[in-house]
Order: C-alpha cells, then sequence, then structure tokens
C-alpha cells in the first residue's frame, strides 16, 4: 500500500528535463524538514492507493514521463513495485529523493534526482554521502541554495568528492530568497561546470500553487 498525496499532470520545472510535460506522483511523508520546504503539505495528508490504483490514476494521463517525489519517496517500501510496475509499461522514470536514504535499491533505469541538503536547509548532516557511489551516467545531484554561504559549501564539496564530468550537478536558488543574477555571477567567476535552474513552474503559476 502506498500512502499518496497527489497525482497530477504539469509541467517539469527541474531538472534537465526542464520544460516537459509529466505526471507528478507525490508520496506523503518525509523524515526530513528543510528550513525552506515548500512542500510541508505533503508531510502527512494522503490517501491509501495499492500500487495497481495508483497505475490507474497515471494512466488517465496519456504521457510518457512520470517523477515520482514527496516528500520522501523512499521511505515506503511500496516505492519499489511502483519503479518496476511503471518502467514495465515503458515510462521514463524519474524518482527525486532528499538524499538521507540509500538509494542503491533503485532499479538502474530510473532517473535519480538526488538532493544534496545544504547547511542553510538545516539537515546538511543527514545527507547520506555514500549514494553518490550509485548514480548512473543519467542521473543527476540537485543543490537547493540559500545563500552565497550554501554556494561555497556546495562548490567545496564538489571539488571534494571529484565526481565523473558526466555527472549533472543543478544549482537551484531558494525561490524568492536567492537571486538567480548574483548565483549565476558566482557560477561564471568560478567557472563552475553545473547547471543553472529556477523552479519554472513556480514561475508559470505561482509560488504557492499546489498540483501544476
Ligand atoms: S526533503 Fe523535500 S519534502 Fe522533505 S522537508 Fe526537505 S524540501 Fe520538504
Amino acid at each position: 500500500m502506498l500512502k499518496i498525496n497527489e497525482i497530477y499532470a504539469s509541467i517539469q520545472g527541474e531538472s534537465s528535463h526542464t520544460g516537459l510535460p509529466c505526471i507528478f506522483i507525490r508520496l506523503t511523508g518525509c523524515n526530513l524538514r528543510c528550513s525552506w520546504c515548500d512542500t510541508a503539505y505533503a508531510f502527512h495528508k494522503g490517501d491509501d492507493l495499492t500500487v495497481e490504483e495508483t497505475m490507474q490514476k497515471v494512466e488517465t494521463f496519456s504521457l510518457p514521463l512520470v517523477e515520482i517525489t514527496g516528500g520522501e519517496p523512499l521511505m515506503q517500501e511500496d516505492v519499489y513495485p511502483l519503479m518496476v510496475a511503471l518502467l514495465e509499461k515503458g515510462y521514463k522514470v524519474m524518482l527525486e529523493t532528499g538524499g538521507a536514504l540509500p538509494i542503491d535499491k533503485v532499479p538502474e533505469k530510473v532517473i535519480k534526482i538526488l538532493d544534496i541538503k545544504c547547511p542553510g536547509s538545516g539537515e546538511e548532516k543527514r545527507n547520506h554521502l555514500e549514494n553518490l557511489k550509485f548514480l548512473a551516467t543519467h542521473d543527476e545531484i540537485k543543490f537547493v541554495l540559500l545563500d552565497r554561504a550554501d554556494y561555497e559549501w556546495s562548490r567545496d564539496l564538489l571539488q571534494k568528492y571529484d565526481l565523473p564530468s558526466s555527472t549533472q550537478v543543478l544549482f537551484s536558488p531558494v525561490f524568492d530568497k536567492l537571486d538567480l543574477k548574483d548565483l549565476s555571477e558566482w557560477i561564471l567567476e568560478d567557472q563552475l561546470s553545473v547547471r543553472l535552474q529556477t523552479q519554472l513552474h513556480k514561475v508559470i503559476w505561482s509560488k504557492d500553487a499546489i498540483g501544476v
């Protein structure tokens, strides 16, 4: 059984898949409490659905791309058979995880967006950095940056771990807190090979909109 907060279709607002229509499956519950969290509504509220019922809801949309997100989707055991069922049906599957739980059991074909929590989130001690060993070339790591201190922390962590050059690294400012222009200038000054992103869905709709 899965506890699901919402299933909806929207424009993918993050990652290198930004701009593509995508079905989102948001699982209820999170083991973290990031200071800038924009999805606290998913901490507790949700409906109990089997994997089969979840698939039926997903199949009401005619889109090939699905993202499983949260909350923290890896807290629920049935997320694994759900990922397998989606892959078997031919969906391109993305998984966004907060980075505190191991990702080694996630099916290889799933595109993992692995958050690395910066100090500004208040949760950086929860990072399970062993996860960096289990990234496939199609996976991406994401830093959400609150301020200059978070930027420097992330830049230094990237230098320390010396990830393969193929690793997609996303730098995303906390919406309305860190200026995109400032972050762009820092990235250029340091000539970092990272991808700047913003949360496109918040630009299209609004920063507080739910279910889009
Ligand atoms: S991991 Fe995501 S859902 Fe959980 S507290 Fe942090 S931002 Fe919110």
